[in-house]
């Protein structure tokens, strides 16, 4: 059987040698069968096999193919909506509990990094950078409302101190995170793969889960003719599990975001775009979020296409993006360009939680899914410990259908759109 290969991006095309893992032929019996082996399904596995469970992920594709493998890097803090967002329409109490996670996944991402030694061009700092004084507006109350929750590494820098930081022209001022940072996203995967074997967890690629029996002990079969009975099942296909599971494709939408790698730049002039070389968000609703790699190449992500896939021609679209930021760089060759999807829900806020008592799931980060990705992993072990308490305030989350429903959701929330990015334009 030939195997499915990774997207065609700088990220496969620089990744650690990793093992090529079988597909599942055989009938098989585990504590926990996990699908998909992205981050929510890695970090998941990682938590259960350290707390001693007998796990099995199965991959329809290559460990780390989906978002987790091909994203910007980005490891942002707190949730695609923020606490006062989630405590306007969420209450008190679930903003209080969200609230005091929001800065846990990043740790969890260093202190893998640490304990099992993974190679994936960890640096620190991330930037949020405002075209306007609106944004900065914005910014400034993000600083108070993260030092509420204990996160005080944050600093705002004023438009001379950003520019010192970011040789554009574009920004108005910023807020530095010195708890967030970047990583090769694909090397970070397989190193969390490798780590979940090393404590005898079972990884199968090219496995895809075709059906699921919700039974008290869930069995689920595989396209490669393997079966898998458990005690507990975790559903973490996030954008790419399709139809599998209906009552949870009606509540959120796959959308597709690209990126561009430029030829390496040298750490010269790399460090004369970005001089500490953080990881740099903007702060518009469709926004633009780019790093330098670990060899000294401008990765340039952006854009969001409602329903996924991608544009005709990434470079096309990102070019000019990426050009309007950085115009010394007009013309640079660009070695790779590539898209994935991620999970949008209405609500920007995680659908975490159970579709039976054995049957667990977690997806739609909507855009900011590094981090959270990985606090979900430690909660999903907590609840299979017993201690649900914080996997259900993420639970507890109501989560609404799109408007226009499934035929029209794509125009509907395009159409919304297009009145954020013209209030973005015109910075009120
Ligand atoms: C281009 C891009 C850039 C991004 N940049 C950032 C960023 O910089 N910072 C940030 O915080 N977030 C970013 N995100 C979002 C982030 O990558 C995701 O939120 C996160 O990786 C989701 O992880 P996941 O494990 O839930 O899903 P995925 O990584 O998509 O993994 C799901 C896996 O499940 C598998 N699967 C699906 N169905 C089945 C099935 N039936 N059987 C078996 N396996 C199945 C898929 O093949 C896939 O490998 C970005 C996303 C994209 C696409």
């Amino acid at each position: 059987m030939s195997r499915t290969a990774h997207t065609a991006s700088y990220y496969a095309a620089s990744a650690n040698p990793s093992p090529e893992r079988p597909s599942l032929q055989d009938s098989i019996d585990t504590d926990v069968c996990i699908i998909g082996a992205g981050y929510t399904g890695l970090s998941t596995a990682l938590h259960l096999a350290e707390a001693g469970y007998k796990v099995v992920v199965l991959e329809a594709a290559r460990v780390g193919w989906g978002a987790s493998g091909r994203n910007g890097g980005q490891l942002i803090n707190s949730y695609s909506r923020d606490v006062d967002v989630i405590e306007r329409h969420h209450g008190a109490d679930t903003a209080k509990m969200l609230g005091s996670m929001a800065f846990e996944g990043a740790d969890i991402i260093r202190q893998r990094i640490d304990q099992y030694k993974i190679d994936c061009d960890y640096r620190p700092g991330g930037i949020f950078a405002a075209f306007n004084r609106k944004q900065m507006q914005e910014l400034e109350a993000r600083h108070g409302l993260w030092a509420s929750y204990g996160h005080d590494q944050t600093e705002l820098l004023d438009t001379a101190a950003t520019r010192a930081r970011i040789h554009s022209d574009r920004y108005h001022g910023a807020l530095l995170d010195h708890r967030s940072g970047h990583v090769h996203p694909l090397n970070l995967a397989l190193g969390e793969a490798a780590a979940i074997e090393s404590l005898g967890g079972q990884i199968f690629e090219d496995s895809r889960v075709t059906g699921i029996e919700r039974k008290q002990r869930p069995v689920v079969t595989t396209a490669s003719g393997g079966q898998v009975t458990a005690d507990y099942l975790v559903i973490a296909g996030n954008a790419y599990l399709g139809g599998l599971v209906p009552e949870l494709s009606a509540r959120s939408m796959p959308c597709g975001t690209q990126i561009v790698a430029t030829e390496p730049l040298g750490e010269t002039r790399a460090r004369d775009l970005i001089t500490n070389l953080e990881c740099v968000e903007d702060c518009n609703y469709k926004l633009d979020y780019y790093r330098i790699t670990g060899d000294f190449r401008l990765v340039y992500g952006g854009g969001v296409s409602y329903g996924g896939g991608d544009p005709a021609s990434i470079e096309a679209f990102l070019r000019p993006r990426l050009e309007k930021t950085f115009p010394q760089l007009k013309g640079v060759k660009l070695d790779y360009a590539w898209g994935g999807d991620f999970l949008l829900t209405v609500s920007r806020l995680p659908q975490v939680g159970r579709l039976t008592p054995s049957i667990f799931y977690a997806q739609g980060y909507s855009g900011h899914g590094v981090t959270t990705t990985h606090l979900i992993g430690r909660l999903m072990c907590e609840a299979l410990k017993g201690q649900a308490e914080r996997f259900d305030a993420f639970g507890s989350v109501r989560h609404m259908q799109f408007p226009g429903g499934r035929a029209f959701r794509k125009p509907y929330t395009a159409l919304g759109a297009v009145f954020y990015e013209l209030r973005d334009r015109l910075g009120v």
